[in-house]
C-alpha cells in the first residue's frame, strides 16, 4: 500500500516548474516581490525583524544557537560537543551513514515548526527550514551530492496525512541548492502487523527490514543526500542509508532539521 504515491503528496512546495502563463501568478509573484523588498524579515527561530539582506532567515543570536557545522560538532554525526552523549558514532548500525549534519537541537521553536510541517500542513514553512538547511550543508564540508531524497513515510500514516514532510524538506532543499532530487528512490514498507507489545529490539528489527531501494540505477556509484525532518537515535537513517548502500550507493551523507541532544 502506498507505492508509488507521490512522497510529496500534493506538492504544496511548488518552487520551480510553476505552469506558466497564468496573468494571476504573475501578480501575485509581482506582489510577493515587493513585499520581500520592503517587509522586514523574521527570523524563523525566535521571531526578531531582521535585516531584508540577511543571507538565511535566522537572527545572529540564533545562528549562534543553531547547531552550525564548524569544530563544535563530532565531525562524522555532528553531535555537539557540548552533548557528548549525543554522539551515535559508537553504534554499528550507524556505519552505513558517512557523515550527518542537523541545524538545530530538537527544542524551542525550532521544535515547534517541525510539527507544524509535520502535523498542521504549515507547508510554507518547508521553504525557509530548507535554507537553514542548506546554509548548514554549505558550512559542512560534506561536497556534493549526485541525488538528494528524503526517509519514506510510512505508508499508513502517509496515506492518512496525505504528504511527506521529509519530502517536502528534500525538494524545497534542492530547489534552493540545486541538487537534482527524487522523492522515490527509496519505498518504505509498514510493518506487517501491529507492533504493540512487542519489545524494542523486534520493532526496530522489523523496521529495520522495511526500506528498499526501488531502482537500484538510481543509486549505484552515487553519492546520496538523505533528508529527514529530525534525527533522534539514527536507527531510521541508518536503516535507509544500508538499503542505498547494498543497492550500490558510493557514499550516503544525512542531513535533518533538528537532532535530539541532551544538552546540560
Ligand atoms: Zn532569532
Ligand atoms: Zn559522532
Amino acid at each position: 500500500m502506498g507505492f508509488g504515491l507521490r512522497q510529496d503528496g500534493i506538492q504544496p512546495v511548488r518552487l520551480k516548474g510553476r505552469p506558466a502563463g497564468t496573468i494571476l501568478f504573475a501578480i501575485r509573484h509581482l506582489l510577493q516581490c515587493l513585499a520581500d523588498s520592503f517587509l522586514p524579515r523574521h527570523c524563523l527561530s525566535c521571531g526578531t525583524a531582521m535585516s531584508a539582506t540577511s543571507a538565511i532567515d535566522l537572527c545572529p543570536a540564533c545562528t549562534r544557537e543553531a547547531l552550525l557545522c564548524g569544530p563544535d560538532v563530532c565531525s562524522r554525526c555532528g553531535a555537539p560537543s557540548d552533548s557528548p552523549d549525543t554522539c551515535i558514532c559508537h553504534d554499528p548500525a550507524f556505519e552505513t551513514v558517512d557523515m550527518a549534519r542537523s541545524a538545530f537541537a530538537w527544542t524551542g521553536p525550532p521544535r515547534s515548526m517541525v510539527l507544524a510541517l509535520k502535523y498542521s500542513r504549515k507547508w510554507e514553512l518547508a521553504r525557509p527550514m530548507a535554507t537553514v538547511m542548506a546554509a548548514v550543508w554549505a558550512a559542512s564540508g560534506g561536497g556534493l551530492p549526485d541525488l538528494v531524497t528524503s526517509v519514506p513515510a510510512i505508508p499508513r500514516r502517509f496515506l492518512a496525512r496525505g504528504y511527506n514532510q521529509a519530502a517536502l524538506l528534500a525538494s524545497a532543499f534542492s530547489a534552493i541548492s540545486d541538487f537534482p532530487a527524487d522523492n522515490f528512490v527509496l519505498i518504505r514498507q509498514g510493518p506487517p502487523q501491529s507492533t504493540r507489545g512487542l519489545g524494542a529490539n523486534e520493532r526496530r528489527r522489523l523496521a529495520a527490514g522495511s526500506f528498499h531501494v526501488r531502482n537500484g540505477r538510481d543509486v549505484r556509484g552515487r553519492r546520496i543526500l538523505l533528508v529527514d525532518d529530525v534525527l533522534t537515535t539514527g536507527a531510521t537513517v541508518s536503516d535507509c542509508a544500508r538499503a542505498l548502500k547494498s543497492a550500490g550507493a558510493r557514499r550516503v551523507d544525512v542531513l535533518t532539521f533538528a537532532r535530539s541532544v541532551h544538552l546540560p
